[in-house]
């Protein structure tokens, strides 16, 4: 198995938000996680990313028990993910912050980058090459010089997909990519992540557009409560009596 969780289980306090989750992850495949606000979805994905310390439970990753290892040790394993809301640096250009965001992973030693060494030059070009790479690969290309305040929202959204690209990641999780964006944008980066998965990179989104969902992911699993209440494919999760109840509110067209 690429990525598996299994008994995965985080409590704050009193509250189980994600509760004894198994789920496995497929190379190349795109996997989708639904579910109602407060289901646990973004915690799952702190807990896989290193971000959260889990409570039980173990997160297999390539073969390697990756559940204690920190974020970066993760990250260098292959693993990158983008969060629900990006922070960018506004008065930066995007191009800036690529770069910046690559470089915060991949480290350039603070003397160096003082000192301004041979390496550090060099390293500054390819930190360059790879962010107009990523920016190319997004569909940034028109916009790596402006401002990251003077880009649309949707832009914005692409360039949190660079950022997470930038470190060639194997697997890359999304926190809810599309929220706050129109129909015709959101179509636009159903399309980029299909480009990401041709690419060979494996996807896991959060997302609330069932639309969307339905036509892209290979997989879905259903959070409730953190708990996973069904997993399957679009076609089973739209039909899972549990699922219409607790998420669709009733109705199966929804
Ligand atoms: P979702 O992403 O599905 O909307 P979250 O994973 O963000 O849900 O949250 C699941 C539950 O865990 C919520 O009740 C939330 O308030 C709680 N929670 C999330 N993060 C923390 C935290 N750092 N400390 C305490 N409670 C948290
Ligand atoms: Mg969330």
């Amino acid at each position: 198995m690429f990525l598996e969780t299994k008994n995965l289980t985080k409590q704050f306090g009193g509250l189980v938000a994600v509760d004894d989750v198994d789920f496995s992850i497929v190379k190349g495949k795109i996997y989708a996680i639904i579910g109602p606000n407060g289901a646990g979805k973004s915690t799952f994905f702190n807990l896989i990313s290193g971000l959260y310390a889990s409570t039980s439970g173990k997160v297999i990753f390539k073969g390697n028990d990756i559940t204690k290892l920190p974020p970066n040790k993760i990250a260098k394993l292959g693993m990158a993910r983008t969060f629900q809301t990006t922070h960018l640096f506004e008065q930066a250009t995007v191009l800036d912050n690529v770069i910046v965001g690559y470089r915060l992973r991949t480290k350039s030693n603070l003397m160096d980058a003082v000192f301004r060494t041979r390496r550090f030059k060099i390293e500054e070009q390819l930190c360059r090459d790879k962010a107009m790479e990523v920016l190319g690969f997004v569909g940034l290309t028109g916009v790596t010089d402006k401002l990251a305040a003077n880009i649309t929202q949707e832009e914005k959204k692409r360039v949190a997909f660079a950022l997470a690209l930038a470190t060639d990641p194997e697997i890359v999780f999304l926190d809810e990519p599309a929220a706050g964006i129109n129909p015709d944008e959101t179509d636009g980066l159903a399309e980029l992540m299909e480009k990401m998965v041709r690419r060979g990179i494996t996807v896991c989104l959060i997302e609330h557009k069932m639309q969307m969902i339905m036509k892209l992911a290979d997989k879905i699993m259903v959070l409730n409560y953190g708990k996973k209440i069904a997993e399957g494919t679009p076609k089973e999760i739209m039909n899972d009596q549990k699922v219409i109840e607790a998420y669709l509110g009733g109705s199966a067209n929804a």
